[in-house]
């Protein structure tokens, strides 16, 4: 079995954050031909886009997987249902937010599903635990994440206690 390594955002501003995140690792660990390799601290950040929302929790986990990158949306999309996130408001409150940053270093379009996530290279909230725990990770196209957590704005990320 050939397992690529797969980074995932995982970010939660409903309900206890923090517990929805850690739980959101659990949910990763438990999935069909994966691994959990890798957890990144939790971080509090401030929202982007639409202000007027409690502040976020997120957080970045290293999996390594057998499954297909369309199959490993539709389980993460299952969580996602699982801790009864609501789509209502876009980039507005979510129980649990779980998006494929990167799957190895394929590069895909399509309407279902981008690789790599195609806002990650420009937001801190992924870039800076992304860097915590793989700053020489390729991001096709664009750099090293290490490289492109300091070029971010920052500012609204304080580190949480450890995981
Ligand atoms: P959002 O509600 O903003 O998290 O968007 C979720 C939708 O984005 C999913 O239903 C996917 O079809 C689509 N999508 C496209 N690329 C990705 C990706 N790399 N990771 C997760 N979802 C993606």
């Amino acid at each position: 079995m050939t397992l690529i390594p797969a980074y995932i955002a995982l970010g939660s501003n409903l309900r206890d954050p923090a517990a929805q995140v850690r739980a959101g690792f659990e949910a990763l660990a438990m999935l069909p031909d994966t691994r959990l390799a890798a957890v990144s601290s939790l971080y509090l950040t401030a929202p982007v886009g639409h202000l007027d929302q409690p502040d976020f929790v997120n957080a970045v986990a290293l999996i390594e997987t057998a499954l297909s990158p369309r199959v490993l949306l539709d389980e993460l999309l299952a969580i996602e249902r699982q801790f009864g996130r609501v789509r209502d408001v876009p980039n507005g409150p979510r129980t649990l937010d779980l998006d494929i940053l990167l799957y190895g270093d394929t590069v895909h379009d399509d309407e279902a599903l981008t690789l790599p996530h195609p806002r990650m290279h420009e937001r801190a909230f992924v870039l800076v635990p992304l860097a915590e725990i793989a700053p020489d990770t390729m991001i096709p196209g664009r750099g090293r994440a290490g490289a492109l957590a300091p070029d971010t704005d920052a500012s609204g990320i304080t580190k949480l206690d450890a995981p």
